[in-house]
């Protein structure tokens, strides 16, 4: 069976009108009223689901000394603005993780399959200095936290870390231009600087289902995946699960890297789907040696550069990464180019055909990887690639062919409700031994609690009051009436795939203002209003330049939940013209060396 939709005089071999109303029609059936509020926060009696199952409780004093730079959260970012940070010779560090190891979401993210889909070369971060290759094109997850942890060892940061540590609530210290960071263990250190490397998907979130409250079965958030419950490693090998039934709520990207585990042991696998994954060719090899070998220095940068560049639309002789991100992007921007002498119009259908063109490709892969052609056209993305995270997977698709897995299709209206013994959908009640939710993170909440940490700025004014119409900042890093506070991670900021080169840019970038600060004796840094004021001006241009693609894109964390006039929407907003030349950006205002939009005191 084949998707393809009539020929007509162009020369298509589908009808983009009939695309383009199918798209309308798939995303209206989804959009609610509740937007974003359809989701429940893991408070109160949902907190269970944020425990560390690998976590037996860290006991140690509090502590009440002092320290240069506090950097809270030891993901990547924070991992990479230690190393920037020593690299300038800053000494007094304190690494602050809640966790118990570095690594942030590798950390917490050990669910079975756990793979990057950024190409590994690109995005392992500092590979010649660590003295590493990866050993596949694309890393899964042990091999990720194993080069966080070497960060950790290369760079001397494992001396000042506090693992097992929360920083519930921080106050700025007017008196004497310090941080105060208070945590569960009844810490009250102090710092001068503080910088917060949260990470932009930190807070794992649950679907507002009715009686969510009420199953009695076993259940967890891939976030935190329960082995003991599974057995089995993130290698699979879930042998405890052969007597089990069990139902996955979501099919997003962790969903299509776990599920193939899942339906590979349990006795039977329900996946309950609200909209399909477009899903495209892994294609996993490893590193070639002889390759590896003729790399000469300056190669990774050179490689993310690459990749940054076509990603972000610009034409580049050659694709050095060569994959499903550089395929799709490198395709649009072709026939952009080719008709960049035409009307702004001229050239928004050219992409969009190239858009149709590649969603046809998923679609008919579908049908060529799917035996029953009923399951097949429930597993069909009808919606424009960027409007939701392009998925790569070899057996995610082919595991639906199996006997002991079902697919529900819920036809975009989610499960009805959870009973006591299992999940509602389309009327029918799946009974149910486990309930894994894949449903994802807290995205375009408020942002402290996102961090799960209050912010009292100058005056005692909190983040989230000063934030509670929007993010505000001056480069996404710095917020005035927060002296000394620096942001990592993507808020306003220039956005690409490869997030690490975003933490790998931001790390010289907030280094070397603490570097500024501390070197010329200054006690306080902070921007102008002004130049906040420009930045979110910025900012906010460029948001709604995007609105009218999110408008068409059905519902998902890209655009507010299908609400993306509620506010400029993922991240607060982010710089309109791209990662690339918002590193250059801020690049070109560290070479200048004035410092221009912060105030020092
Ligand atoms: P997502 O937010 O992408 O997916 C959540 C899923 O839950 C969606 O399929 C969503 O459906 C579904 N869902 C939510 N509510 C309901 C409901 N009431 N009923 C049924 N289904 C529901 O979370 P993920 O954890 O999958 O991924 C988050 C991000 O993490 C990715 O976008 C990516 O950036 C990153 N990531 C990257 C990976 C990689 O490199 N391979 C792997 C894993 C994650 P709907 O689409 O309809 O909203």
């Amino acid at each position: 069976m084949t998707d393809t939709l009539s020929s007509d005089a162009t020369g298509l071999d589908f009808d983009p009108d009939a695309l383009r109303e199918k798209y309308r029609q798939e995303r209206d059936k989804r959009l609610r009223s509740d937007g974003n509020d359809q989701y429940i926060a893991m408070d109160g009696e949902y907190s269970r689901y944020l425990d560390d199952p690998a976590q037996t409780g860290i006991t140690r004093e509090p502590l009440t000394d002092e320290v240069d730079v506090a950097i809270i959260g030891t993901g990547f970012s924070g991992l990479l603005a230690g190393a920037r940070l020593r690299q300038f010779g800053v000494e007094s560090i304190r690494m602050i993780e809640t966790g118990a190891e570095f690594g942030g979401t590798w950390y917490w993210n050990q669910y079975p399959g756990v793979q990057c889909d950024i190409e590994s070369y690109i995005y392992l971060p500092l590979l010649e200095e660590m003295e590493y290759m990866p050993k596949e094109k694309y890393s899964y997850g042990p091999e990720i936290l194993e080069h966080c942890r070497a960060l950790g060892r290369h760079f001397d940061l494992y001396r000042d870390v506090c693992f097992g540590t929360r920083v519930h609530e921080m106050h700025w210290d007017d008196a004497d231009d310090r941080w105060v960071l208070h945590t569960n263990h009844n810490d009250r250190m102090r710092a001068r600087f503080v910088i917060m490397a949260i990470g932009p998907l930190s807070r794992p979130k649950l679907p507002g289902i009715a009686g969510i409250d009420t199953f009695e079965g076993h259940s967890f958030h891939t976030s935190r995946w329960d082995y003991d419950y599974t057995g089995g490693d993130t290698n699979g090998g879930l042998t405890k699960l052969s007597d089990k039934v069990v139902g996955v709520i979501g099919t997003g990207a962790t969903a299509v890297q776990c599920i193939p585990h899942v339906g590979e042991t349990a006795q039977h696998l329900y996946v309950f789907q609200r909209t399909p994954s477009s899903i495209d060719v892994r294609g996993n090899r490893p590193t070639d040696q002889e390759w590896a070998e003729s790399l000469e220095p300056g190669w990774q940068q050179n490689r993310i550069e690459n990749f940054g560049n076509i990603v972000a639309g610009s034409m580049q002789e050659e694709d050095l990464v060569s994959d499903g991100w550089t395929d799709i992007l490198r395709n649009l921007t072709a026939l952009g180019e080719g008709a960049r002498l035409g009307t702004p119009e001229e050239i928004a259908e050219a992409m969009e055909m190239a858009d149709f063109q590649k969603m046809e490709q998923i679609r008919s892969r579908v049908d060529e990887l799917i035996a029953d052609p009923n399951v097949a056209d429930a597993l069909k993305p009808y919606y424009r690639q960027f409007c939701k995270r392009p998925c790569f997977h070899d057996d995610y698709l082919p595991t639906f062919n199996r006997d002991n897995v079902t697919l529900v299709d819920t036809d975009g209206q989610g499960v009805e409700r959870i009973t006591p013994r299992g999940v509602v959908a389309g009327g029918q009640e799946y009974e149910l031994d486990c309930l894994i939710f894949a449903t994802g993170f807290e995205v375009g909440t408020d942002y402290s609690h996102r961090a799960n940490c209050e912010i009292y700025g100058r005056g005692g004014v909190t983040l989230s009051e000063r934030w509670k119409d929007g993010m505000s900042t001056f480069h996404g890093v710095v917020s005035r009436g927060y002296p000394n506070l620096l942001h990592m991670g993507g808020i306003q900021s220039g956005v690409s795939p490869n997030f690490t080169e975003l933490y790998n840019e931001q790390s010289q970038h907030v280094a070397y203002i603490v570097e500024q600060g501390l070197s010329s004796g200054a006690t306080v840094i902070e921007p102008t209003e002004e130049a906040e004021t420009e930045w979110v001006r910025i900012i906010f241009e460029s948001a709604y330049r995007r609105a009218g693609f999110l408008e068409s894109c059905t519902p998902g964390y890209y655009n507010n939940e299908g609400k993306p006039d509620d506010g400029p929407g993922w991240f607060g907003g982010t710089y309109g013209g791209g990662a690339q030349e918002f590193f250059k950006l801020l690049k070109a205002w560290r070479d200048e060396g004035a410092l221009e939009g912060l105030e020092l005191s």
